[in-house]
């Protein structure tokens, strides 16, 4: 076995006390990887596997450590840090300097401020192309964009971040829309992209979460601090799709410090997600509490009056690659009216249409949608139920108050709704049993378990318990 030397005794206290400081998640993000090469009575020297690691602790929290060590030893005046890979280790003894146009990864170019660059290729592809932005559709802009009640909102605020310029004050940062799927939000997303990219200087950069894992994050690791802030200097606009697809501890604490970086810079953030900020299960408390402090928007399911305008509007872009096609009014509102789900099914409607319009040349009729479309209509989908709402109506129902249910108060009048409340909440909705603890007050996820094996129990047996619960369920779904 090693011998433990006084040195290392040293450096664990530290370490503790550093993350006692900064808290568990920051701690492993950032200092799990370090080490301690040797310490004099001065200077303590430290290492990191990466050059990342060791910017960002540099730039973040070389204060922070320095002061952990001045505690356990008064005379310690100096932190030097230092890559410890080998192959790493001479470019980390060169002084950090910024490369003018590229720094070239695994082959993969990232520009970092390049003015020849914006000169030779498009604003757009510039600026996407340079830092591995996700692919656009075309189509997504918002002149094709079609206006309804349940996306003016976010279609208002989307617009606003897209004629913002450089230098203008930020009025919502982050943007946050969420929806269902299939109502619009990549649509506005492409549409901001491609509007903002469209003013030359303004550089908007279009990531899917998965994008953003996989390219994003990387790409980051490997420059160094000042490279970095470069980096994010480039962008005017960092918009981000598909956030629930985000996973992974690290990639999180990158996501995190990625968007205070850019909204403290004064740059706007704009996210998409299938479900608000608070049900992103997987997500730290403050980052949620970072999405959420600035315009949440959520948008509905499309009405029909709006379905019925988005179908024109694909029919007339179709039209002008096949002028035969022609779906007759009825058949348009025929198809708003029975394809409720989303986007996306009634541009699959429609292609079905003229599918068949093109191999048969026969005209689209009624008699031909209602065919055609038999097996694109499904059942309705249940309506999403909130644990908020399950709350209050239970609270409601019980006469207790929604604080009450999330207290810890364990007097027979409170329990029983509570546990009422947390079946619910398991049985209507996809949330999981952490999650929903964490829901109802911080509770241990063996408590919510707990109260959903006592009404399963009980709802065998008490009918009256058992009818309770069905007319709540059925005020919650309806
Ligand atoms: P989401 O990202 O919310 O799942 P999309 O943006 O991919 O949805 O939209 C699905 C389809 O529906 C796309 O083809 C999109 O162009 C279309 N769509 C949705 N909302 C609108 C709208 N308001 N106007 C025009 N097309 C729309
Ligand atoms: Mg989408």
């Amino acid at each position: 076995m090693d011998m433990i030397t006084p040195e290392q005794e040293s450096w664990s206290r530290v370490k503790g006390r550093l993350r006692v400081e900064v808290g568990d998640d920051i701690y492993s993000s950032w200092f799990a990887r370090m080490d301690l090469e040797g310490l004099d009575d001065s200077t303590v020297r430290l290492s990191v596997p990466t050059r990342f690691l060791k910017s960002w602790i540099q730039s973040h929290y070389s204060e922070r450590v320095l002061a952990c060590w001045q505690a356990e030893h008064a005379t310690v005046g100096r932190i030097e840090l230092s890559v410890r890979s080998g192959v790493l280790r001479s470019l980390a003894q060169k002084p950090a300097t910024v490369q003018p146009a590229a720094a070239h990864q695994n082959g993969h170019a990232i520009r970092l401020s390049g003015n020849e660059q914006r000169a030779i290729s498009s604003p757009l592809s510039a600026a996407h192309e340079a830092l591995g932005g996700s692919p656009l559709d075309p189509r997504l802009t918002f002149e094709t964009f079609v206006l309804g009640r349940s996306n003016t909102l976010a279609h208002a605020a989307a617009k606003q971040v897209a004629a913002a310029r450089r230098g203008d004050p930020v009025m919502f940062n982050p943007l946050y829309i969420h929806s269902g799927v299939g109502l619009g939000k990549t649509h506005l997303l492409q549409s901001i992209t491609w509007a903002g990219n469209a003013a030359g200087e303004h550089k908007v950069l279009y990531l899917t979460a998965e994008k953003f894992m996989y390219g994003f994050v990387s790409a980051l690791r490997s420059q160094t601090a000042i490279a970095f802030k470069e980096v994010l200097r480039g962008i005017d606009v960092l918009v981000i799709d598909d956030l629930q697809f985000l996973q992974g501890k690290n990639t999180q604490a990158e996501f995190c410090h990625t968007l205070n970086a850019l909204i403290d810079a004064g740059r706007q953030v704009v996210i998409a997600s299938d479900r608000p900020p608070s049900d992103l299960e997987s997500l730290d408390d403050r980052v949620r509490s970072r999405l959420a402090g600035g315009l949440v928007v959520e948008m509905s399911s499309l009405g029909e009056e709006l379905r019925l305008e988005i179908l024109k509007s694909r029919m007339e872009a179709a039209k002008v690659h096949h002028p035969g096609f022609d779906v007759p009014p009825p058949v348009l509102a025929y198809i708003a009216k029975t394809i409720t789900h989303n986007g996306r099914d009634l541009e699959g409607a429609l292609n079905r249409l003229l599918a068949h319009s093109k191999l048969t040349g026969q005209p689209v009729t009624l008699e031909l949608a209602e065919r055609e479309m038999r097996d694109l209509i499904r059942p309705q989908e249940p309506k999403r139920v909130k644990i908020e709402d399950i709350q209050r109506v239970v609270a409601r129902q019980y006469n207790v108050s929604r604080a009450d249910l999330l207290s810890s108060r364990r007097t027979a009048n409170v329990v029983r709704p509570r546990q009422v409340a947390m079946y619910l909440a398991k049985t209507l909705t996809l949330r999981s049993l952490p999650e929903i603890g964490r829901r109802f007050g911080g509770r241990d996820h063996t408590t919510v378990l707990h109260a959903v094996r006592k009404i399963e129990n009980l709802v065998g047996s008490d009918t009256t318990l058992a009818e309770e619960i069905e007319v709540l369920k059925r005020q919650l779904q309806d």
